[in-house]
């Protein structure tokens, strides 16, 4: 199988940026830890520019941020769409650093991939076998993310998707799975971070915003991804985590984010 050690003993590097003009070029599975950082929704251009400044002054090597959004009720808000993914390639312009963004349906991807630095599969599309092989005809990396009640087995098989269509360029997300804990939003399967390191060449990094649900699960998540050997992490930033349009209740202000980074600095990639 593509994605698994036999088929590769090297590690591979993911790079992000440098195809559409980003001043940073990231990088996943180096010696070092990347951090993506930013809203969960980009809401208007002025709160993503702001952000995308904060993050990239605090060493967030990427941009993250959604403009579909999949959200459990039909009724809340659905992310800006295209007017979405405009605002981040002007923020890309403005700030420099590459974006990752979500891909929600086939039908998007061309106009996703014109905009962004790297297409985010979420949890809920984990399984989508049809995007994901779409998607290894793209020439951007994708940001592939655990489905909520995925195995291990289950994420390789469809990291294989992207690749067998053509694209090698697969970082995995571990981002909580659903157990019968309720006391945080998922449960940081920590596990599956050495268990894939393991069985396969491709960088794994993690999210430990949607894992707990809460600001203060952040950083004790975000320090124990490391510990067990993650290449990167994706957290959730809001300049105003009160009035974000959605999960306000994990996004970390910017003030939060810049000490949790500055207590990552041991081990993150400088920008
Ligand atoms: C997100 O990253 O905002 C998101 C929706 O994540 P997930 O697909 O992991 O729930
Ligand atoms: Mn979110």
């Amino acid at each position: 199988k593509l994605a698994s050690r036999e088929f590769s003993v090297d590690r591979t590097v993911v790079r992000v940026g440098g195809q559409l003009g980003a001043d940073v070029v990231a990088s996943f599975g180096d010696q070092a830890v990347s951090v993506i950082a930013g809203p969960c929704s980009v809401e208007n251009a002025a709160m993503t520019r702001d952000t995308a400044r904060i993050v990239r002054a605090s060493g967030a090597v990427a941009l993250r941020g959604g403009a579909f959004k999949p959200r459990t009720s039909p009724y809340s808000f659905q992310g800006l769409g295209r007017e979405g993914l405009e605002i981040l390639a002007d923020v890309r312009a403005e700030v420099g650093l590459p974006v990752v963004t979500e891909v929600l349906d086939v039908r998007h991807i061309d106009m996703i991939a014109e905009h962004a630095d790297m297409m985010q599969v979420g949890a809920r599309n984990m399984q989508n076998f049809a995007l994901l092989a779409e998607l290894g005809r793209v020439k951007r990396p994708v940001l592939l993310k655990r489905g909520l009640s995925a195995t291990v087995e289950e994420l390789l098989m469809a990291a294989e998707y992207v690749m067998a269509n053509g694209n090698r360029d697969v970082v995995l997300c571990e981002r909580g799975i659903r157990t019968y804990e309720r006391a945080t939003r998922n449960t940081l399967d920590v596990s599956a971070i050495p268990v894939l390191k393991r069985e396969t060449h491709l960088p794994v990094i993690v999210d430990p915003s949607h894992a707990g649900g809460t600001q203060d699960l952040v950083a004790p998540l975000s320090f124990a991804a490391i510990a067990a050997g993650a290449d990167g992490l994706i957290v959730e930033v809001h300049p105003d985590p009160a009035c974000a349009l959605s999960d306000g209740d994990q996004s970390l202000p910017p003030d939060a984010f810049a000490s949790l980074m500055a207590r990552l600095a041991p081990f993150v990639a400088a920008a």
